[in-house]
C-alpha cells in the first residue's frame, strides 16, 4: 500500500465535523513533518496553511494555491471496509482523499522547488459543511500568506459516482450552486393535547409552511431558473398528548444567481409571516448561512482541461455542461482569485456510477486509486503556472 493510500484510510477512520479537527489536523501535520514549508496554524478554526518558496530564479515571482477541505459529516458509516470510520462520523465526501491528494502534491512540489519560479499555498481547511470554514481561513489570511495575493487558484473535489472512475470534470462559469440555510420557528402556546382551544398548537402551522414552500416554488419562480428547496429538518414537540410551545424547520436553499437567492429569502420570509398571521403565533426566521455560488474562471478552466488532457489524455477528462445542486465555500476563494474547482470520479470501478451510492450517502465508496492521478493534475497546475 502507498504511504498516500496509508493515509487515506488513516484519516478515513477518525473523522471530525466542524471547525475544529484536533486529530486531523495533528495526523496531516505528521505527514507534512520534515518539509521545507512555512507552516501556520488557524486560530478560529483548526486549518493549516503552508507555504512553499519556489527557488527557481524569476523577476515575475508568482503565486498558486491549491487547496483541500478537511472535515467529516455526522453520518454513520455503513460501507462495511476493514478501514471504515470507528467513531460515528464518516468522511462520506470524500475529503479525506482532498487531503492525501494535497499531502503528495506538497511533497513532491517540495522534491520540485528548484523549477518553481514562485511560491505554492497549500490551504488546508476545516469546515467546508455548511459551516464556512473558508470565510474563517480568508478572514486570517490566508491570501496573503505568501506575502502577494494568489495568481490562480484551485481545488478539486471527488465523486463517490455520477462519472466513470477516474474521469475529471470541469464546467466554465458557475460550477456549483449558492447555498443559504433558513430557520423558521413558529411560536405559540403549549397545552394539553385533550383541549387544543385552549392551547394554540405551532404544528398544523409548520405542516403549512412544508406544504407552502414545496408549492411556492412551482408557482413563483422561472421553470429556467433553477431553485432547489429541500426542508430536510422539523422539530416539534416530545410526547403525543402535549402540544408544543413551538414548532421548527430547517431549509436548504439552492439558486444558481445572486437575483434568484435574493428572491426566495424574501418570499420565504413573507410566506412564514403570514402563515405566522393566520395561526396567531410568532415567526422567528433567521439566515444562519449563506454560501455564494461558485464561479470558476473561463480561462483557468481551459488551462485546467488542457493540463488534465496532456497530462492523462482527452478520454479522462469531460466537460461539464450543467451546475451541480450543490454548494462549496471555495466559492469564496473564486470571488477574490480567478480559478477552478473541477471533479474527479473515484466511483469504485465495481459500481455503476448512475447508482452507487453518492456523497455524503453512508454507503458511498470512494476508491483511493485515483490519489497518484489527483497528485499529478495539482502537481502540473502549479508548476505549469510557476514555470
Ligand atoms: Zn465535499
Amino acid at each position: 500500500m502507498s504511504e498516500l493510500v496509508a493515509l487515506r484510510r488513516r484519516l478515513h477512520q477518525i473523522p471530525e465535523v466542524g471547525l475544529h479537527l484536533p486529530q486531523t489536523q495533528a495526523a496531516v501535520l505528521e505527514a507534512l513533518d520534515g518539509l521545507p514549508l512555512e507552516i501556520t496554524l488557524g486560530d478560529s478554526l483548526t486549518s493549516i496553511t503552508a507555504v512553499l518558496r519556489g527557488t527557481k530564479p524569476t523577476d515575475d515571482p508568482r503565486t498558486v494555491l491549491l487547496r483541500a477541505d478537511m472535515d467529516a459529516l455526522p453520518v454513520r458509516e455503513a460501507t462495511g471496509l476493514d478501514w471504515a470510520s470507528t467513531n460515528g462520523n464518516m468522511h462520506a465526501c470524500g475529503h479525506d482523499l482532498h487531503m492525501s491528494i494535497l499531502v503528495g502534491a506538497a511533497r513532491e512540489l517540495c522534491a520540485r522547488r528548484d523549477e518553481l519560479a514562485g511560491d505554492v499555498v497549500f490551504m488546508f481547511q476545516p469546515g467546508e459543511e455548511s459551516v464556512d470554514g473558508a470565510s474563517h481561513m480568508l478572514a486570517e489570511g490566508v491570501l496573503d500568506a505568501a506575502g502577494r495575493r494568489p495568481d490562480a487558484a484551485y481545488a478539486l473535489h471527488v465523486w463517490a459516482g455520477m462519472e466513470p472512475y477516474g474521469t475529471f470534470t470541469t464546467k466554465p462559469g458557475t460550477t456549483m450552486a449558492s447555498h443559504d440555510v433558513m430557520r423558521i420557528r413558529f411560536v405559540g402556546q403549549g397545552g394539553h393535547g385533550s383541549a387544543p382551544h385552549k392551547a394554540n398548537d405551532p404544528v398544523p402551522a409548520l405542516a403549512e409552511m412544508v406544504l407552502g414552500t414545496h408549492t411556492m416554488v412551482t408557482r413563483q419562480f422561472d421553470a429556467f431558473e433553477p431553485v432547489v428547496i429541500t426542508i430536510g429538518k422539523l422539530s416539534a414537540g416530545e410526547a403525543c398528548n402535549v402540544i408544543p410551545e413551538s414548532a421548527e424547520l430547517e431549509a436548504s436553499i439552492r439558486t444558481f444567481s445572486p437575483e434568484a437567492r435574493d428572491k426566495v429569502v424574501e418570499r420565504l420570509t413573507r410566506y412564514a409571516e403570514g402563515i405566522a398571521a393566520a395561526h396567531g403565533l410568532a415567526a422567528e426566521i433567521d439566515n444562519p448561512q449563506s454560501y455564494p455560488p461558485t464561479i470558476n474562471d473561463e480561462a483557468e478552466t481551459e488551462y485546467v482541461a488542457q493540463t488534465i488532457t496532456r497530462e492523462l489524455g482527452a478520454e479522462r477528462h469531460l466537460r461539464w455542461t450543467n451546475s451541480l445542486t450543490s454548494s462549496e465555500d471555495f466559492s469564496r476563494v473564486l470571488l477574490e482569485v480567478p480559478g477552478c474547482f473541477f471533479g474527479l470520479s473515484a466511483c469504485p470501478p465495481d459500481l455503476d456510477p448512475a447508482t452507487a451510492p453518492f456523497n455524503h450517502s453512508a454507503y458511498a465508496r470512494f476508491d483511493d486509486g485515483v490519489l497518484d492521478d489527483g497528485v499529478r493534475i495539482f502537481v502540473a497546475l502549479a508548476t505549469g503556472k510557476l514555470a
